[in-house]
């Protein structure tokens, strides 16, 4: 998989930023997004989407790819993550973890902070010995 460059990095970063401000958070005014890099370069991007029923809530990194889904991407080569924090990198959560498992474990999630400094980690550093398609006799999603 050929990584990205410096500059397509700071465009994903920024793009995650930028689609935070759409946030629908009402509630844990905790603003997440998510900026989606697939294999042929499409950028899809997702904010976290509150519900009065709290657990109906979604994730800004799962919106990102479930719209990935539905516009026929599941080649995913970068994710990168933001939130308002400054002294924190946004980690994704569990549920959000297996989610992008499914769609292999070799690609990178960017976590970033308020001033778009960033971590990297692939999708097997985050979630290892993790169960996924292979599982259930399915080749992971390509
Ligand atoms: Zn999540």
């Amino acid at each position: 998989m050929a990584s990205l460059s410096p500059e397509q990095i700071k465009q994903l970063v920024d793009q995650s930023h930028q689609a935070k401000e759409k946030a629908y958070c009402p509630y844990s005014k905790f603003r997440v997004g998510a900026a989606l890099i697939t294999e042929d370069g499409h950028v899809i991007t997702g904010c976290n989407v509150e519900n009065a029923c709290y657990n109906l809530g979604i994730c800004a990194e799962r919106n990102a790819m479930a719209k990935a889904v539905s516009e026929g991407h599941k080649s995913f080569k970068a994710i990168a993550v933001a939130s308002d924090m400054a002294d924190q990198f946004i980690t994704p959560c569990g549920g959000c973890r297996q989610f992008m498992r499914e769609f292999g474990c070799n690609w990178d999630v960017y976590m970033t902070k308020a001033d778009r400094t960033y971590d990297k980690m692939t999708v097997e550093a985050l979630l290892p010995v993790s169960f996924g398609p292979d599982a259930l006799g399915q080749t992971a999603s390509k």
